[in-house]
């Protein structure tokens, strides 16, 4: 579960989150709407302590993110402790981030082995498990430059769930990609959803977030402008600013 109350953020002068109050509880799935700029990626990289809240609380799972609190004061977590807790969180990009000299087997090992010190043996099972789930048990051995943008973005699927992560941040999965390659990532994370994954997804798939979510979030100018059930919000805009939006993708 997902907890943000009052969070800003700035980079500069400029307030990017402006006091953004969110509860995702365990088993959503929220989708973020919103234009260029609002705040959606600066929100994601909050949660995983990517980057500094200058002000509210951001709790992941009933753990404040990236600090301890003792009395009235916030200490921040010694590094160790903040991957520790990143590793309840699995993130998904628009750029797919693969390690483009290790097969896609390889890429799904990686924070198994070296991070988290599993046994190789039950590291390997699991990864062939995780890619087969995505859809790509023949491509184990593929290199990245070999396989296509949807394919690559799946294995990127893969190697998030291989840490097993309690919530994952998908930031416009796929908004690089062809779009006839759209569709089976999409599948992916409907199949994730399905099975009761928390899931926080940045999106301008509007299908995917009806069909999908749980809960529609509209941001815009670093706050949420609105939100509700993805019907409601998608047919039944109560802000001008989320019909000017729509109008403009749907
Ligand atoms: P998009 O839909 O284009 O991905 P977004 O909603 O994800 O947009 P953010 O990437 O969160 O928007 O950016 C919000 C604002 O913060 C923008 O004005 C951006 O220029 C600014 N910003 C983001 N990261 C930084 C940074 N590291 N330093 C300075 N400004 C930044
Ligand atoms: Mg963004």
């Amino acid at each position: 579960m997902v907890v943000a109350e009052g969070v800003r953020k700035n980079f500069g002068r400029l307030e990017v989150l402006k006091g953004i109050d969110l509860t995702v509880q365990a088993g959503e799935v929220c989708c973020i709407l919103g234009p260029s700029g609002s705040g959606k990626s600066t929100f994601l990289r909050c949660l995983n302590h990517l980057e500094k809240i200058d002000g509210g609380r951001l709790s992941v799972n009933g753990q404040l993110v990236g600090y301890r609190q003792v009395g009235n004061r916030l200490h921040e977590l010694p590094e160790r402790e903040i991957v520790a807790q990143r590793r309840e969180i699995g993130m998904v990009f628009q750029r797919f981030n693969l390690f483009p000299h290790l097969t896609a087997l390889e890429n799904v090992l990686e924070g198994p082995l070296h991070v988290k010190g599993e046994p190789r043996g039950e590291a390997v099972a699991q990864a062939h498990r995780l890619l087969e789930r995505v859809g790509l048990a023949e491509k184990a051995d593929t290199y990245p430059g070999q396989l296509s943008g949807g394919q690559q973005q799946r294995v990127a699927i893969a190697r998030a769930l291989a840490m097993r992560p309690t919530v994952m941040l998908f930031d416009e999965p796929t908004s690089a990609l062809d779009p006839e390659l759209v569709g089976e990532v999409l599948d992916v994370m409907k199949d994730l959803a399905r099975e009761g994954m928390t899931m926080i997804v940045v999106t301008h798939e509007i299908g995917f977030a009806r069909e999908v979510a749980t809960r529609l979030v509209f941001m815009d100018g670093g706050t949420v402008i609105e939100e509700g059930d993805p019907a409601s919000v998608l047919d039944d805009p109560q802000h001008a600013r989320t019909r000017a939006f729509l109008s403009k993708v749907l």
